[in-house]
């Protein structure tokens, strides 16, 4: 059984509380197989050269600000990770990937936030990597490094948002035109397989410079479609936006 590959707009703490955006998170792992590992890459750890996380269970990272206290005290206590970290360096040193390990980081919210709504029990073994620059060729090539572990098993978990400005965002209800049209050329691209358009994004989107600032939220993306092979079918799962601008819009492969 291989397993899908996905792209998860991963929101923020407060998005725990509303019960619509859980409900599509929870469907969409009740959906999935169910996988035995599941392999992150956030866009809230970069680091390089590619680092591999805490395989025991080690306390969350908080990395927001400002928001209430409640969302400082949640757990996401899963089983230990050994053996899929165990995989992990295999593929890595058969590669030849230089990789570094940092045993007591924790998972970000990146991680944690979009697993509580699809995996609540936390019964799965996870791991977290880093992400290694914002090349989407070198990204692309990790995520070729990575594809043979959906054969065994893993749920390989790239987590961003498709559109990501922080000076830019609204409550009114009204779709910024310049997301808007940044987030259709994805979709359109990524159904069209049409890998060396997505990789020239920079200069072919439209609206890429207010709905990609930097590059971090979006370059996730890249190592799911290196994981993913052109007989993969691509789907959408959750779409749509919030605060005017963020695109919720997640990808699966396969
Ligand atoms: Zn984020």
């Amino acid at each position: 059984m291989r397993m899908p590959v996905l792209f998860v707009a991963h929101g923020n703490p407060l998005m725990l509380d509303l019960a619509h955006r859980m409900q599509e998170l929870t469907r969409w792992g009740q959906e999935l197989p169910r996988p035995t590992g599941i392999l992150v890459i956030s866009a809230h750890w970069q680091s390089r050269p590619l680092t591999i996380g805490a395989s025991q269970p080690t306390p969350l990272i908080y990395d927001f600000y400002g928001f209430p206290s409640q969302y400082y005290q949640l757990s996401y206590p899963t089983p230990p990770a050994a053996e899929l970290a165990a995989q992990v360096r295999q593929l890595l040193q058969t590669e030849e990937v230089a990789y570094q390990e940092q045993p007591e980081r924790g998972f970000d919210h990146g991680v944690w936030v979009p697993l509580l709504g699809m995996y609540p029990a936390a019964d799965i073994p996870v791991l977290q990597l880093s992400l290694p620059g914002d090349n989407p060729k070198t990204l692309l090539e990790l995520g070729q490094t990575l594809a043979p572990l959906r054969d065994e098993g893993i749920l390989i978990l790239t987590s961003g948002y498709l559109t990501h400005n922080l000076r830019q965002w609204t409550d009114d209800g009204i779709i910024a035109p310049w997301a808007a049209a940044f987030d259709d050329w994805i979709a359109a691209h990524l159904q069209a397989r049409d890998q060396q358009s997505l990789l020239d994004y920079q200069r072919l989107a439209p609206g890429v410079q207010q709905s990609v600032p930097t590059p971090e939220h979006l370059v996730p993306l890249f190592v799911a479609m290196g994981a993913s092979t052109d007989t993969d079918p691509v789907s959408f799962p959750i779409t749509g936006f919030e605060f005017g601008s963020f695109s919720h819009r997640s990808v699966q492969f396969g």
